[in-house]
């Protein structure tokens, strides 16, 4: 058991949680589940959720402060920008593709459209109220937003991660900056905190098995009936052929032509992560465990994977870009009378990208943007109750989604700066 992988521990954890969830629904002891399985769930993604902002924090200082160099840091910035918008747009543009190709909303008759529109309206609603306070901001107000008035409120609250990464820059600057005499006790006080942190993260991915096994059990016997999920299959199956697409096919190439970076050596690498996206339905939670990954397995220099992927965890998110561009489709196809026009659809492509990036790494965060999406493509907003059914699976595999094209880009964006090294660590040794 010491030696087995941690990949195939916590696929252990989930399908024993999966298991257990179901006989115990099936027995009608959910409460057992709820009020003494659950908490365990809770408790593993509370101490992820812990160590994120100080590991951002300080792998940044230190990333920075490597850099020596201002305009080092530019340069990473432009490219990470530049790649994260790419493959945003890729996937939007797949899921629009699939979307208009499958016609998933051709597939739903009248009598669940009624009862799916009767039986959610209420989550809806509440989605919709959420998400009309993003609507009335101003233009300006995400980059207002990014700007901390205290830097203490926004180390302390896990939603204020761009606020973070805003003020460590500043001080990562100023430490490239003064003299290097200086600036040398501060940079090694961080770089031992950095160790420390890292150490953590591995004591708390010793408990990731029992996490996910409690997840697991918890979202089986929390999970709204199955019923009136074949009308829903052929929405839920584009969604999902859609990111199978970029897992299995986009991320693989481009790894493979601008890093040169093989599927099995970022597969093997990166597949902890990966099934904690999925168990935690959260990017931010698992934050700490793609950092180290992607440091100590992918072989990405940690220059460069302490700006890319807190970056990454907070705005770009490909999964939920493709999942809003197909519900957005499917919602239209089930609704209106007439097919979207060419231009509306252009218009998707641009509010998607936009509503991704401004999706928090939590879950279900992409339901409220999707608001958005609707409202400005003209498609009615109480469409929403449609989809809510198979939300959460959903949002699992958009999830993992998103920690894959964090780590590609990292990779692509550590080679183009000479900065991607072979892998410290053999897989035998997680
Ligand atoms: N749960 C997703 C994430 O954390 C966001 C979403 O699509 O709801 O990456």
């Amino acid at each position: 058991m010491k030696h087995l992988a941690l990949h195939w521990k916590i696929l252990m954890g989930m399908v024993l949680g999966l298991l257990v969830g179901y006989l115990m629904k099936m027995w009608g002891l959910q409460s057992v589940v709820v009020d003494w399985i659950k908490p365990f769930g809770t408790i593993f993604i509370n101490m992820l959720k812990m160590i994120a902002v100080p590991l951002v924090a300080v792998s940044l200082i230190v990333g920075l402060a490597d850099l020596k160099d201002i305009s080092k840091l530019s340069k990473l910035g432009g490219r990470t920008i530049v790649f994260y918008l790419f493959t945003t747009a890729c996937a939007v543009s797949i899921g629009l593709l699939l979307a208009n190709l499958i016609k998933p909303g051709h597939f739903i008759n009248e009598s669940s459209r009624q009862s799916l529109l009767e039986g959610f309206a209420g989550q809806a609603d509440e989605k919709i109220k959420l998400a009309e306070a993003t609507k009335e901001q101003g233009p300006l107000q995400p980059l207002v937003d990014i700007v901390p008035d205290n830097f203490f409120g926004a180390m302390t609250d896990n939603g204020s991660l761009l606020q973070v990464i805003f003020f460590v820059i500043l001080i990562g600057i100023g430490l490239i900056m003064i003299d290097e005499r200086r600036s040398k006790p501060v940079v090694d006080f961080f770089k031992g905190l950095n160790d420390v942190i890292l150490k953590v993260i591995d004591i708390v991915m010793l408990f990731s098995p029992i996490g996910v096994f409690a997840l697991m059990a918890a979202l089986i016997v929390e999970i709204p009936d199955f019923s009136t999920l074949g009308a829903l299959g052929i929405y839920g199956m584009t969604v999902l052929i859609g990111l199978a697409l970029l897992i299995f096919a986009f991320y693989p190439t481009l790894l493979y032509v601008f890093a040169k970076v093989k599927p099995g050596r970022f597969f093997r690498a990166m597949s902890p992560a990966q099934l904690l996206a999925f168990s935690t339905s959260s990017s931010a939670a698992t934050l700490p465990v793609t950092m180290e990954r992607v440091t100590e397995h992918l072989g990405v220099d940690d220059e460069v994977s302490s700006f890319v992927l807190p970056l990454g965890a907070t705005i770009n998110m490909d999964g939920t870009a493709l999942y809003q561009a197909v519900a957005a489709i499917f919602i239209s196809q089930a609704m209106l009378p007439e097919p979207l026009g060419l231009e509306t659809q252009l218009m998707i492509i641009v509010t998607t990208v936009l509503a991704s990036i401004g999706t928090a790494a939590v879950p279900s965060a992409g339901i409220v943007m999707l608001v958005i999406v609707l409202g400005q493509a003209g498609i009615p907003e109480a469409g929403l109750a449609l989809i809510f059914a198979v939300d959460r699976p959903l949002d699992m595999c958009r999830t993992l989604t998103n920690v894959t094209s964090d780590a590609a880009v990292a990779a692509v964006v550590a080679k183009s700066v000479g900065l991607l090294h072979d892998p410290k660590l053999e897989d035998a040794e997680d």
